[in-house]
């Protein structure tokens, strides 16, 4: 005599079957936190396994960092411009520029 013996035919493997859901649910949930990939945006788990982490693939990360770094050549160049253009201002020798808002 079992306790599957006592109950109606198949709530038993019912139970069984919803309590082993529950297990792997609440194992999935507190061992793997989700990360949004910085580069595609795809949702991945925030795990140990994962090298590129919080980044989903080595491609994602390799990207992210291509884009900080043309980031950088951007900004190294536009005060290279900026300072050009402040030695054409100090020109004596230059038209006056029109200042943008102003009237002639
Ligand atoms: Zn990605």
């Amino acid at each position: 005599m079992s306790l599957k013996d006592l109950m109606p035919e198949g709530a038993y493997d019912e139970i069984v079957a919803e309590a082993h859901t529950d297990e792997e649910k609440l194992k999935q949930e507190s061992a793997t936190l989700m990360v949004t990939c910085p580069t595609c945006k795809k949702r991945i788990p925030y795990d140990r396994s994962n090298p590129f982490r919080p980044f989903c693939s080595e491609r994602c990360k390799l990207i992210d960092l291509g884009a900080w770094a043309s980031e950088e050549r951007t900004i190294a160049g536009r005060q290279v411009n900026e300072d050009e253009d402040a030695d054409l201002l100090q020109d004596p020798n230059l038209p006056v520029r029109n200042v943008p808002g102003t009237d002639e």
